[in-house]
């Protein structure tokens, strides 16, 4: 029986294993090996880390948490997760059980790239979803807008007001409604609203090729893809979600199922408008939640509750 086990091997878990750790829970990780930025080179926005690899964040990030005895890292997917506080059972994919008195969840979302053919092979390598992320590094470049939905068509607003004064937007087919279409117009953004075929090219040459043959040069795309969970434990251990996919968290990121967290990309307050799917607020999420879980075991413990 473990204390503590994080599901999720990414920023927000191997932090909430960190704290849990170093106040001498056993910590059991498991993680199935396929965070959300895989496909990215570099990271930024991370004190003392801006422009290092997310890979060799993990990488340090396991190796530092290993040196606490107490912890455990396991390789691998969970397929199963049921029981209540002080007694979850997990089950592995490979079909082994593990047991544990607190759960801490961090299994991240999943981009689904499939709106446009090639978004997905140029993601994050010349296709980016988030000029908080990429922004910077797309400054002053030609910039296309790929989307549908008008949230993502605004994304363009947002990249000409601070990134570049040449940016079109690709609506795939889709009409944009007039008041949006007019506030485009007046930041001189172009919208080309027939059917984009495919993306191709690569990082700082990407090419849009459209349904009526022609074919758009930009140095780099900008696409919001919608997301959902990377795995649906929450739901099978019955933790509420809000509208927008992500897990609802309380102050203490604990979900709506006792002795059940949540950190990182996955859940969110639901004060909030949006979910703040960072590095470094994922991090520090994971610590959030194995504070207020180690309080939690400890009041458990020492019969403090009632
Ligand atoms: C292309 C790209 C670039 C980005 N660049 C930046 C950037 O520059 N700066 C920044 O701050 N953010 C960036 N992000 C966002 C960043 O990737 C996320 O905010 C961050 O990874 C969230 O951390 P997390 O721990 O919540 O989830 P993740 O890092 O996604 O980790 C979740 C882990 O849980 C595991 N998992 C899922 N299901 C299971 C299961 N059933 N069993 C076991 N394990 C499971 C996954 O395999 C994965 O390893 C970028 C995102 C993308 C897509």
């Amino acid at each position: 029986m473990y204390d503590v086990t994080v599901i999720g091997g990414g920023p927000a878990g191997l932090n909430a294993a960190l704290v849990s750790g170093r106040q001498r829970r056993k910590v059991l990780v498991l993680d199935a090996g396929s965070p959300r930025n895989a496909p990215a080179q570099e990271m930024h926005m991370f004190l003392s880390r801006d422009g290092s690899s997310p890979a060799e964040l993990r990488r340090i990030g396991r190796e530092q948490l290993l040196t606490y005895p107490n912890v455990e890292f396991r390789e691998g997917a969970v397929a199963g997760a049921a029981g209540e506080s002080g007694a979850f059972v997990l089950t592995m994919a490979d079909g082994s059980v593990e047991r544990t008195r607190k759960l801490v969840l961090a299994t991240g979302q999943v981009d689904v790239l499939d709106e446009v053919e090639g978004l997905s092979a140029l993601f994050g390598r010349g296709v980016y979803h988030c000029p908080f992320c990429h922004g910077w590094e797309t400054t002053g470049l030609t910039l296309g807008v790929v989307g549908r939905e008008l949230p993502q068509i605004m994304q363009a607003l947002y990249l000409a007001d601070r990134f570049s004064d040449d940016v079109i937007v690709f609506t795939d087919g889709h009409p944009v409604p007039e008041p949006a279409a007019v506030k485009l117009a007046a930041a001189r953004i172009t919208v080309i609203d027939t059917q984009v075929t495919r993306i191709e090219g690569e990082a700082g040459a990407v090419r849009l090729v459209l349904d009526d043959g022609r074919t758009v040069e930009r140095q780099a795309v900008y696409h919001r893809a919608p997301t959902r969970q990377h795995s649906d434990l929450a739901e099978q251990l019955g933790c509420r979600t809000l509208p927008d996919g992500c897990v609802r968290v309380d102050e203490f990121q604990r979900t709506t199922v006792p002795g059940v967290y949540a950190a990182g990309d996955m859940a969110r307050l639901e004060a909030l408008p949006d979910a703040l799917t960072f590095v470094v607020t994922g991090a520090a999420d994971g610590a959030r939640a194995a504070v207020w879980l180690d309080q939690e075991l400890f009041r458990e413990d020492a019969g403090l509750n009632g």
